[in-house]
C-alpha cells in the first residue's frame, strides 16, 4: 500500500484487509521442517513466512561466551534480501540486531538455564516474507524450534501485537496498519505461566487503551498458542505412526 487510506478502519470497524477489530491473521505452523537442525519450525502468520532453526544444548562457541553457571541462549533474527518490497541488504541491520536481542530475552524466561551449565542453545530465524508483526511471528515460532529440539522448557512463548489505528485499538497489525496506524505493541506470552516476556510500544496510547491492547495480545497469544501445541503434536503423532 504505497498511500494512506483515508481510513484504516470503516464505520462496520472494518480493517483494510477485511479483518474485524479484535481478528487474527490467518496461521498456520508447522514444525520439523528442516532435517539438518536438531529443532525446526515454520510459521505463516498473515503473509508474514518464517523459518526458525534451533541447535542444542551444545558446546558454546565462541567459547568465551560459555557461562559456568548457566546456559547460553543464542538469537539471530535475519530477514532475506527478498522478504521485503525494497531489497534489504542481506548484511545485519541496527534493526536485526535490536530484534535478535529482544526475541532472545523473551524466550529465555521459558528455560531452565541454570540447569543446564556450559552449554549453549542456538537459534537462527530467517524472515522469507515480511508483512508487519515479524518479530512476534518469529518469537511463536522460535520456542516451537527449541521444544521440538527437546529442550525442557517452562512453557512455550507466543509472540502477538495490537495498537491502534486511527481511533480504534485492534488485534494484529499487519505491515500497512503498522506504518500508518497510531501504535503497535508487541507483546510475547507464556500462557501457561501467564507471564509477559516481552512488551514493547510504538507510537502513543492512553492508558485505558494500552490496559485494552495487553489484553487483546494475550488473547491473541493463546488463540496462537493452542495452535503451538497442535503443531507440535501433529509432528510426534506422524512420528509415532512411523515407528510402529
Ligand atoms: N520492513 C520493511 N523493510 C525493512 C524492515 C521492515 O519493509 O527493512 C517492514 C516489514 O514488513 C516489517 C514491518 O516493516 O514486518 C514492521 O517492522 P518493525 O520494525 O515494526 O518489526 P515487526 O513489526 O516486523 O516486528
Amino acid at each position: 500500500m504505497n498511500e494512506k487510506p483515508d481510513k484504516l478502519i470503516d464505520k462496520k470497524g472494518i480493517r483494510t484487509d477485511g479483518r474485524k477489530a479484535d481478528e487474527l491473521r490467518s496461521v498456520k505452523l508447522q514444525v520439523g521442517v528442516l532435517s539438518h537442525a536438531d529443532g525446526s519450525a515454520y510459521i505463516e502468520h498473515g503473509k508474514n513466512k518464517i523459518l526458525a532453526a534451533a541447535f542444542g544444548p551444545r558446546e558454546v562457541h565462541p567459547k568465551h561466551l560459555m557461562q559456568a553457571d548457566r546456559m547460553v541462549l543464542k538469537v539471530r533474527y535475519h530477514m532475506a534480501p527478498f522478504s521485503v518490497q525494497e531489497r534489504k541488504s542481506p548484511a545485519p541491520s541496527r534493526r536485526e540486531v535490536e530484534l535478535s536481542k529482544v526475541i532472545k530475552e523473551s524466550l529465555e524466561p521459558a528455560l531452565f538455564l541454570e540447569l543446564y551449565p556450559r552449554t549453549g542453545v542456538d537459534v537462527f530465524i530467517e524472515v522469507l516474507q515480511a508483512d508487519g508483526g515479524t518479530r512476534c511471528a518469529a518469537i511463536t515460532a522460535a520456542a516451537l524450534a527449541i521444544a521440538d529440539a527437546g529442550v525442557p522448557m517452562r512453557d512455550l512463548v507466543v509472540g502477538c501485537a495490537a495498537g491502534k489505528i486511527d481511533d480504534t485499538v485492534v488485534l494484529d497489525l499487519y505491515d500497512a496498519e503498522d506504518k500508518l496506524g497510531a501504535a503497535d505493541l508487541p507483546v510475547a506470552y507464556m500462557p501457561s505461566l501467564n507471564a509477559i516476556t516481552l512488551l514493547q510500544m510504538d507510537g502513543s496510547l492512553e492508558p485505558a487503551e494500552f490496559e485494552k491492547a495487553v489484553g487483546m495480545a494475550i488473547e491473541g497469544c493463546k488463540k496462537i498458542y493452542e495452535m503451538q501445541k497442535e503443531a507440535l503434536k501433529t509432528k510426534y503423532m506422524v512420528v509415532k505412526e512411523v515407528e510402529e
